[in-house]
């Protein structure tokens, strides 16, 4: 049977295929649709977890219960799942057990480019690297078979373009009959590893890594592609796809296991060519690889060693090391249509509009203009300290209300750092109701323990939005939409020690600056949770709004809202009905009263 799949639900299908029948994640793109595809599948289970180390934690334990596992994220989730996936790769497995990293080459949607073929080696673990749907469904199930033959989970690494395309897949087979009991097999020595099992367990890695050296030369989906001689390309992934279009005539080594690399595979490889290079996005790493085998080897000198490739980029740099003719540059064709350019911007009646514009009113200095320059800060001015999520796009004008953005859950140690160091401003930290549950908890834990006088500004929209509304602790939503137990997000608070607690609507322009400001004036930590659902996920509508001609002396502040309802037409400031959710943050703007509830 055929079936049109992109790489995400063949990763899905392949798990589903090999008998894994329990699946963690936490929410991420490229990553996302993974879990969402897998957990359609009768009989297995599947959930979000809170992050991604508790993903990997839980993972861990089913894997050592007998029961085939997959845990999957983006690439800089395996970051915060570092640890417990190197204790992994010392422990070994039970069940075969699959962790998948879509890396994120370009940066589409990632605060970071990071190429995690490196942690593959560094935590000395067998990876995979597909370059379609196909290649991404057969080798799940090698994957599963490698980590239970070797005793060791198996880096399986995406990148965008892998996970998102869609390719034609041929599916061989079906669900095992018989996937693994669950059960639990007693042994401290290999799961309990205070240090003199850990050393034996170090020897055992090694020797893993010496056996799997010899099974890769023959797996039989690392290919070599004889073409012309003169020209010998090494490739993985999605490159290996771009590098067969520029050069249609040359040699191919096509890797799939990228670590360990065959070696021998390789050396044949170049002895029967005249020039070798590497073709890969990011960093040189198999470069690195061809290199230490004592190989004349080039690439990185020629293809960028920053963002995602496509044919024209990987053309280009092999026409500039002279692999191939400049092209014919044939009359020049009509330009393509473009579409305006567009910055990204909240949603119509997103409740993180009102909060982040009060930000912006007690947090800046609004007689400075912004401007990308290093500036000091004014006695009176407050630092906004943000994490990743919707809220993160509040950097941008009209909004331009944050001052940091790191990684998942650093807005609170940031802002305790900046105090700690002495800065003297007052700082704010800025996080989601999922990325504080992700990891802004334990910054709050630590805040207490060091009475930071920091303020937390929870925007609990009920939901995961940024990467499509999954549910997480809480809002008590489980993988399948049902609801269950919840965490409470002020009590939460309350058991930490944050005794100074508020809570208003996010669509209560004046409470919230009442609230923000009756805080950040105590000196004594303090959190407020600023809450409204979020307009896209739970489809919020009101009575849409609009403006009153007579009473609008065109000032155009309500543009400083940025909600992309309000639009000028024939020159005015209107509202599009269509688009309003009725959220009423440009009513309380207006200082004219202009604008009204579209019944009156
Ligand atoms: S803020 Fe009010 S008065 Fe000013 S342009 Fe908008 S609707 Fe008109
Ligand atoms: S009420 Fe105003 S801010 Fe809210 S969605 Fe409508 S136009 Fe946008």
């Amino acid at each position: 049977m055929k079936q049109l799949l992109s790489g995400n639900e063949a990763m899905a299908l392949g798990a589903y295929h090999s008998g894994v029948s329990f699946a963690t994640a936490y929410p991420g793109t490229p990553s996302t649709e993974i879990l969402e595809s897998f957990s359609q599948f009768k009989g297995v289970y599947a959930e979000w977890s809170i992050n991604e180390k508790v993903a990997m934690e839980v993972g861990m334990g089913a894997a050592y219960g007998g029961v085939r596992t997959m845990v999957s994220m983006k690439h800089v989730g395996l970051n915060v799942a570092a640890d417990p996936f190197f204790a992994l790769s010392t422990t070994g497995t039970n069940a075969g057990i699959v962790v998948i990293s879509c890396d994120d080459p370009g940066e589409h949607s990632s605060q970071g480019e990071q190429d995690n073929r490196h942690l593959a080696k560094m935590a000395k673990v067998p990876m995979l690297e597909p370059t379609d749907s196909q290649e991404v469904y057969e080798l799940m199930q090698w994957a599963i078979k490698i980590s239970e033959e070797f005793d060791t989970p198996v880096l399986f690494r995406s990148t965008t373009r892998i996970s998102h395309c869609k390719s034609i897949v041929d599916i061989t087979k079906d669900r095992p009959a018989e996937t693994k009991k669950p059960g639990f097999m007693r042994s401290s020595a290999k799961y309990v590893m205070v240090p003199s099992n850990a050393r034996v367990r170090r020897t055992n890695m090694e020797e893993r890594i010496t056996k799997l050296k010899a099974w890769v030369e023959d797996f039989p989906m690392n290919q070599i592609i004889r073409g012309d001689r003169k020209l010998g390309v090494i490739t993985s992934g999605v490159a290996y796809q771009y590098a067969r279009e520029v050069f249609k005539n040359a040699s191919f080594l096509k890797l799939v296991t990228t670590y360990p690399v065959p070696a021998n595979m390789i050396r044949k490889f170049a002895s029967e060519v005249d020039r070798v290079i590497v073709i890969e996005e990011n960093d040189p790493y198999l470069e690195e690889e061809v290199r230490m085998l004592g190989i004349k080897v080039s690439g990185k000198e020629f293809f960028p060693i920053i963002g995602e490739f496509n044919p024209e980029i990987v053309e280009a740099a092999a026409v500039k090391a002279g692999l191939l003719p400049a092209p014919v540059v044939a009359s020049k064709p009509p330009p393509a249509v473009q579409i305006p350019p567009r910055r990204p911007q909240l949603c119509a009646g997103c409740p993180h509009v009102g909060p982040e514009m009060i930000l912006r009113k007690l947090g800046f200095d609004s007689s400075i203009k912004p401007s990308p320059v290093l500036r000091p800060l004014t006695e009176k001015e407050m630092v906004i300290a943000a994490d990743i999520g919707c809220y993160t796009l509040g950097v941008y004008e009209p909004l331009g209300a944050l001052d940091t953005c790191a990684c998942m859950g650093a807005s609170i140690g940031h802002a305790i750092g900046m105090e700690k160091a002495g800065v003297p401003n007052k700082t704010v930290s800025v996080i989601g109701d999922s990325t504080f549950m992700h990891s802004g908890i334990t910054g709050l834990a630590d805040m207490v323990f060091k009475q930071s006088a920091n303020t937390v500004i929870i925007l609990d929209n009920g939901t995961t939005a940024m990467t499509g509304g999954q549910g997480h602790p809480g809002t008590g939503m489980a993988m399948d939409g049902s609801k269950g137990p919840q965490v409470n997000l002020e009590k939460l608070c309350e058991g930490i020690g944050i005794k100074d607690i508020k809570v208003v609507s996010a669509y209560d322009m004046a409470a919230i600056e009442a609230a923000i400001k009756a805080s950040t004036a105590a000196k004594e930590p303090s959190v407020v949770i600023v809450r409204g659902l979020c307009a896209l996920k739970f489809k919020v509508k009101n009575t849409s709004r609009r403006v009153d001609p007579d009473l609008c002396i065109d000032c155009r502040g309500c543009l400083d809202v940025g909600c992309p309802a309000i639009i000028i037409q024939n020159d005015a400031v209107q509202i599009d009905a269509a688009a309003c959710v009725g959220c009423g943050v440009c009513q309380q703007v207006c200082p004219q009263e202009a604008i009204v509830e579209m019944k009156s």
